[in-house]
């Protein structure tokens, strides 16, 4: 929407140059100023409002290729979620992935607003003290690209994220010892207040769901 409003401005700004090139005397013969101030308001408009834009691709781009380094898969794609879209959705989730009829999850997951903006405070951030919404929100994508991956159960979702988040921080650019005090203030301090459907027994220490990886957010924090 607002590319459109950008490129509907650059598209005036160039209309105007061109009527100045058309009829470059008046009707007198004398030459016509061009005009600068209304091309050049236009132009920084058109700017101004393709800024939003072009930071929500850049953080897309960030967040996709984490989520590739989280699966191995090349071709997923990680959409932050608009002002438009988040103006008519009325769905409680933080991301979301579909899954076809056959059972297979599309290769495309969408965060919601509020998370993509704490991932970008995140990203911005020193990573070394993140403020629970952005333990949460680097979580969410850890979780959607578990869906992506084929995981398509919440609980086994989510205790297989929770196994990730330390490195999907580290993706994102933290230190392994901050991406490991990441993950274990997720295990200990959200997913307990988790629903039931997105929590299960044999997600724990030496349980069936622990995939005994060093990062595991159980694991000894050794550094
Ligand atoms: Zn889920």
């Amino acid at each position: 929407m607002l590319v459109w409003v950008s490129v509907g401005l650059v598209a005036l700004a160039l209309a105007i140059v061109a009527k100045w090139l058309a009829f470059r005397r008046d009707s007198l013969g004398r030459p016509r100023r061009f005009p600068v101030i209304s091309v050049a308001v236009l132009l920084v408009s058109a700017v101004a409002v393709s800024i939003p834009t072009v930071l929500r691709l850049r953080e897309e781009a960030t967040l996709t290729r984490a989520a590739t380094g989280l699966t191995g898969l090349r071709t997923l794609h990680v959409h932050c979620q608009t002002l438009g879209e988040a103006f008519v959705d009325a769905g409680g989730e933080l991301g979301l992935v579909q899954f076809r009829p056959d059972g297979t999850p599309e290769p495309s997951t969408i965060i919601k607003r509020d998370q993509c903006g704490d991932l970008a405070d995140y990203l911005g951030s020193d990573k070394t003290d993140p403020t629970l919404d952005q333990i949460v929100a680097v979580h969410v994508l850890t979780h959607e690209s578990m869906h992506m991956a084929g995981i398509r159960g919440e609980a086994q979702a989510e205790c297989a994220a929770m196994q990730r988040d330390a490195q999907t921080a580290m993706l994102l650019g933290a230190s392994e010892l901050a991406g490991t005090k990441l993950a274990a203030r997720y295990w200990e301090d959200v997913y307990p207040r988790m629903p039931d459907d997105y929590r299960s027994w044999e997600c724990a220490p030496g349980a069936r769901m622990d995939e005994r990886r060093p990062d595991a957010p159980w694991a000894p924090i050794t550094s």
